[in-house]
């Protein structure tokens, strides 16, 4: 824990259990996801919360994959989610699963109804739904609610051996059709699903709901502070119910807020149909607030870990900006990527006082925010250049500092140029910008004595490797998409994706290793696509180097 901050109300209840010795000090949370998508950036607020809580107090984080719905889940989310914990740095104790409590979970549903606390129900959901009434109105009994205890055994044993179709019948707890929390209102605990599991198969035609899985669950754990999201406050009630009524150890759910960020959505149901339909490609897409997709378009996992402990716990909802997601991720990258040069937008520069038939290798530091550098790379210089295209201006402005007629720049690791005269094309295109250079002007033993304002990147046109930029801009064009349900593809942003597959990049970068970050320098920080090969160099841009609200630079 840093000094600096006061402790997160999280962190007060569990100093407060520790000094009142309860369960003799000891700490085990639980991280549970229903492997039925892959892993989001707020499911990765829940992961560093989880296994942040209990590093911090010497306890334990439990893995359980809560996968109670055989229609949903799949083996492949389990993987996905396996590879994101651990590339986010956290290491569970166990591997646990819902699906391993099936018979602990039927054999405590039995227990319940031998005590008259549960009965099977044949009315339709509608019917449940009206009989359970309303905030203002207590519900009122369905017929099912008198069936005796010897009944109830009888159906439910028939429920599990596959005797009855889908949504014939459910088993319900008896607790109290007028309470004012409507999750008492005897709420289900069982619905038959005639579906293939991703781990039990064929062998459960019943499957538990979530309030009769999850506080079990912890319990048959020992889990001591289980925490989930503010949806859950009005089933802590039940949660706490199902304990009680069980005599089983009493796991306590404690609740905080959900992680929103503008520009995206965080529902794996919503991401699952943008993957569906097509709007990205797949669910590692880059523009993917997943935790695949982030990895993939460069975030590191410290930056993920920085962003949630920045954002801190909170009890109320609210929206977090991702430009602070952005802030976290050049801090990181500055002091760890090697820069090099590339230029995306090309046009020709031709030095005409070099010599046609030579080359000399220029230097340039890897990483000018280390120590040492970490050591040096060639930049082979020629004749033939290939520059940025805005940094050329047929008539160029008071305050541009770049490259017209008449004006100077320094090429980044290498000489001051003039520039002379331009061609164009029949189109009115710029074509080539024609340069002298200065010779006593190599960077590192200047002595031309003449001081440039601008510097501008370039590489060698007979050097340099070709390759694909992918720029991104926000998936939606809202900021805020919490209130759009139903049409919030609606808001997809067309522009979200730039690819440039015309760009030039130094001849180091066609050694660029997979996972490695790279500044470009300018242009901002990029890494590999996984769809890169060695012969078609494909790059994504992570982030700019600078927040785009404060300066116009998100677009080249
Ligand atoms: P989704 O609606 O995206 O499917 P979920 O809550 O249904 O999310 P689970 O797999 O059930 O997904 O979640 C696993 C854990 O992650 C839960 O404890 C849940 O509370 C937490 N979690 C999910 N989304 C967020 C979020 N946006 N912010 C913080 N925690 C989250
Ligand atoms: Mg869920």
């Amino acid at each position: 824990m840093s000094e600096e901050r006061s402790l997160n109300f999280l962190e007060e209840i569990i100093e407060q259990d520790i000094r009142e010795g309860k369960n003799q000090g000891r700490i085990l949370t639980r991280f549970p996801p229903e492997p039925n998508g892959f892993l989001h950036i707020g499911h990765a607020k829940s992961i560093c919360l989880n296994f942040g809580l209990a590093a911090q107090y010497n306890g334990k984080t439990n893995l359980r994959f809560d996968d109670t719905n055989p229609l949903t889940e799949d083996t492949r989310y389990v993987e996905s989610i396996k590879e994101d914990i651990s590339w986010l740095g956290f290491k569970w104790d166990k591997e646990l699963y819902s699906s391993d409590y099936f018979e602990q979970l039927y054999q405590f549903a039995l227990i319940l109804i031998r005590k008259d606390k549960a009965y099977v129900d044949e009315s339709t959901s509608e019917a449940i739904a009206v009989a359970k009434g309303t905030l203002t109105e207590p519900g009122v009994p369905t017929p099912g609610r008198l069936r005796s205890v010897a009944e109830n055994l009888l159906l439910f044993n028939e429920m599990k051996q596959g005797k009855y179709a889908d949504g014939e019948m459910v088993l319900r707890a008896k607790i109290d059709l007028a309470s004012p929390n409507m999750q008492m209102r005897d709420p289900l605990m069982y619905r038959i699903r005639h579906a293939r599991h991703h781990r039990t198969a064929n062998k459960w035609f019943i499957y538990p709901m979530y309030d009769f899985t999850h506080g079990q669950s912890d319990s048959l754990e020992n889990i001591t502070h289980s925490v989930c999201t503010l949806e859950f406050v009005t089933h802590r009630d039940l949660y706490n119910w199902f304990i009680k009524e069980l005599d089983i150890f009493p796991s306590q759910q404690y609740e905080f807020a959900r992680l929103n960020v503008n520009y995206t959505v965080m529902s794996k149901r919503k991401l699952l149909q943008l993957v569906n339909e097509g709007f990205v490609s797949g669910w590692d897409d880059p523009r993917m607030p997943t935790i695949s997709g982030l990895r993939r378009r460069g975030y590191t996992p410290a930056s993920i870990r920085n962003f949630c402990e920045k954002i801190g716990i909170a009890k109320r909802e609210n929206i977090i900006e991702y430009s602070l997601l952005e802030f976290c991720i050049r801090e990181d990258l500055n002091k760890t990527a090697w820069r090099r040069m590339a230029v995306l937008d090309p046009i020709k520069m031709v030095i005409t006082n070099y010599p046609a038939d030579v080359s000399e290798d220029m230097v340039g530091e890897n990483n000018p925010e280390a120590d040492g550098g970490e050591g040096y790379r060639n930049l082979p210089f020629c004749k033939d250049l290939w520059i940025e295209r805005d940094d050329f201006m047929e008539e160029p402005s008071k305050k541009f500092f770049r490259l017209g007629v008449g004006l100077m720049v320094r090429l980044k690791h290498a000489y001051i140029v003039k520039c002379d005269s331009f061609l164009k094309d029949k189109n009115n295109k710029i074509t080539e910008v024609h340069c002298t250079y200065i010779p006593e002007s190599r960077s590192g033993s200047d002595t031309s004595g003449i001081n440039v304002k601008g510097t501008i990147h370039w590489v060698s046109a007979l050097h340099a490797k070709i390759a694909e930029i992918r720029l991104y801009d926000h998936l939606f064009q809202i900021e805020d998409l919490s209130g759009e349900e139903a049409d919030f593809k609606e808001y997809i942003n067309p522009e979200s994706l730039t690819s440039l597959s015309n760009a030039f990049i130094e001849p180091d970068l066609g050694n660029a290793i997979n996972g490695k970050s790279y500044q470009f320098i300018r242009k901002g920080y990029f890494t590999l696509d996984s769809d890169s090969l060695p012969g078609n160099l494909i790059f994504n841009r992570t982030v700019t180097l600078k927040d785009a609200s404060s300066k116009g630079n998100k677009k080249i």
